[in-house]
């Protein structure tokens, strides 16, 4: 009994310097520092392909996903998540693919492809819930939640993410943050619109339970350090704070947010705060003010190309130039958002037109590799069915002729000598005659496993051709052999053949030689031929030795 080596081996040089970038990667992103760490992932994932190693890949990839989407790269952030999928499923990894996905609804959500979004948070939560995994599926509804609120079901979105928050109670302050987070950002879209709406009653408790929980969340935000977070939850807390008539307050966390986002590089945070400053100002009545702040905004996000955000900035100048009274002003920009809106829904169309190729791509090369695999697998079955058929007699099973010359040499390597017997059946062409080659062949069948019976496991025994064997007998002397010989004799003799075919008896002859080690197995074969010659012309059913 040997023990296992492979689950002591040490790991190789490649997979310890890939679960060091893994480790950076995570520092980094921990830190907010997302270019970093993305670079650090990505070096990770392909050394690790380089390596072999799957699971290692499938990590960096999605921690690569993870802080592309922060960094505003969500295409890339799309083709990493489903890469690390196509490793996970081959490691059949059902919890790592169900936070993939989890991971790829966000950047489809940010390139308005909600419907996608929300199809591979349907597959996560399967998963989920397949897998009795509670803490996949609060982070499951916490997404759900999110995409909704992007699609402007904000009630829906509450409902996902009030679920995703009683199931979060107690747990990891990450996640705690990131819903309580969510809700807030969620609550600003929906306080408005019940507003609008005239439920006054309902949009004030929203609010005021919201400003609780974006409190939590901004305190959650700051223990861990992480200016990213602090940021986002910032801007939310102001524009819940305008809501709620403390334009000051308002305005200093908004400009907070700014400023860290534009001290660590987080482009579109910074965007959207210098869109919410405006925001605020539109809402406390100060319109030319508001204004400049939206074109300057405005200014800035053409520079970056975010196309959502300078669309979203027009619409809110349009509103702003008609509360003046400048309503050619608010005409061109609404003019501009239009036509915005509808190569908005060209881009969407055209990206969901490369990832379906990057997907046919992927899948494409999953399939070849399968393909390759069942071909060798294919290869592999063919090859040991030709060295069968080519080393074994099918009417037995025995080996035949050329399989025993490949044995016989292995046998005569060991210890002792080699008694080489050939059996040749008594008067077989009468059986045939009298009751059928039918009959005929299953007496042959019936020889063989009477013959290898009745020998050890280390001899051998094999058909020659026609009604002819040939025994191999291991380690054993003349004597021995002659001995082992005359039980198959009588073996033979004895079996109740009767019970075949009425009337039917069947006997063989053996001659039998002796080879001492290293000595000649052609000559030897002769010889037993030759004494097999003896037997039958002393008159058959007997044994002959050298
Ligand atoms: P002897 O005792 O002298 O060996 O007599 P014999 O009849 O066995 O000798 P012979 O060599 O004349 O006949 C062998 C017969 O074995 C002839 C052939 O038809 C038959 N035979 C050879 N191979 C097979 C087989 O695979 N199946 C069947 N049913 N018969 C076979
Ligand atoms: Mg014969
Ligand atoms: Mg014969």
């Amino acid at each position: 009994m040997t023990t296992s080596i492979a689950g002591t081996r040490p790991p190789s040089a490649a997979a310890v310097q890939v679960g060091a970038l893994l480790v950076q990667a995570e520092e980094a992103r921990l830190a907010g520092n997302y270019r970093a760490g993305s670079e650090l992932a990505r070096e990770a994932a392909a050394l690790a392909e380089s390596a072999g190693d799957g699971a290692g890949r499938a990590e960096a990839l999605r921690s690569m996903a993870n802080q592309l989407l922060r960094l505003g790269e969500q295409e890339a952030a799309v083709t990493a998540c489903r890469e690390a999928v196509a490793v996970l499923e081959k490691l059949s990894d059902d919890a790592a693919i169900c936070e993939v996905l989890t991971i790829q609804a966000m950047p489809l959500n940010e390139l308005g492809m909600h419907e996608e979004a929300l199809e591979v948070l349907a597959t996560a939560r399967d998963i989920a819930q397949r897998l009795g995994d509670r803490d996949l599926l609060y982070w499951v509804h916490n997404r759900t939640g999110v995409v909704h609120s992007s699609m402007g079901d904000y009630d829906r979105s509450t409902e996902y993410l009030t679920r995703a928050l009683t199931m979060v109670e107690g747990m990891d302050a990450e996640a705690r943050f990131c819903i309580l987070n969510n809700v807030g950002d969620n609550a600003v879209y929906q306080v408005t619109k019940l507003r609008n709406r005239g439920d006054a009653a309902e949009a004030e408790a929203l609010l005021h339970n919201a400003l609780g929980y974006v409190d939590e969340a901004l305190r959650l935000a700051r223990e861990a350090g992480n200016p990213f977070r602090e940021s986002i939850c910032l801007d939310n807390y102001g524009m819940l704070r305008a809501l709620d008539g403390d334009f000051a307050a308002a305005d200093r966390m908004i400009e907070d947010s700014r400023a860290i986002a534009a001290i660590h590089g987080y482009r579109s945070l910074e965007s959207g705060a210098l869109q919410h400053q405006a925001r605020v100002r539109l809402m406390r009545g100060e319109c030319d003010r508001a204004i400049d702040g939206l074109l300057a905004a405005l200014d800035r996000a053409l520079a970056a190309g975010e196309t959502p955000m300078v669309m979203e900035i027009h619409r809110e100048l349009s509103e702003a130039y008609e509360r003046i009274g400048d309503f050619a002003s608010a005409l061109a920009h609404y003019r501009s958002f239009h036509t915005l809106e509808r190569t908005a829904h060209n881009h969407v169309a055209a990206a969901r037109a490369r990832m379906a190729v990057h997907q046919f791509e992927l899948d494409n090369a999953r399939l070849e590799a399968e393909l390759a695999r069942v071909r060798s697998a294919e290869l592999e079955a063919a090859t040991l069915s030709w060295q069968r058929q080519a080393t074994e007699d099918p009417l037995t099973g025995l080996p035949n002729r050329r399989g025993a010359e490949l044995r016989l040499p292995t046998m005569t390597a060991h210890a002792g000598d080699l008694c080489v017997a050939i059996a040749d059946v008594d008067l077989f062409k009468g059986v045939n005659d009298r009751f059928g080659h039918f009959v005929g062949d299953e007496v042959l069948r019936r020889i063989a496993s009477v013959l290898r019976d009745s020998v050890r496991d280390s001899d051998l025994v094999a058909r020659l051709g026609g009604e002819e064997f040939l025994i191999g007998l291991d380690g054993v002397d003349l004597d021995e052999g002659r001995a082992r010989c005359e039980v198959l004799r009588a073996q033979v003799a004895a079996y109740p053949w009767e019970s075949l075919e009425p009337g039917l008896s069947v006997t063989i002859s053996l001659g039998l030689a002796v080879i001492p080690a290293d000595g000649d197995l052609p000559a030897a074969m002769t010889r037993a031929d030759q004494r097999l010659y003896d037997a039958k012309r002393a008159g058959r059913n007997r044994v002959v030795a050298a």
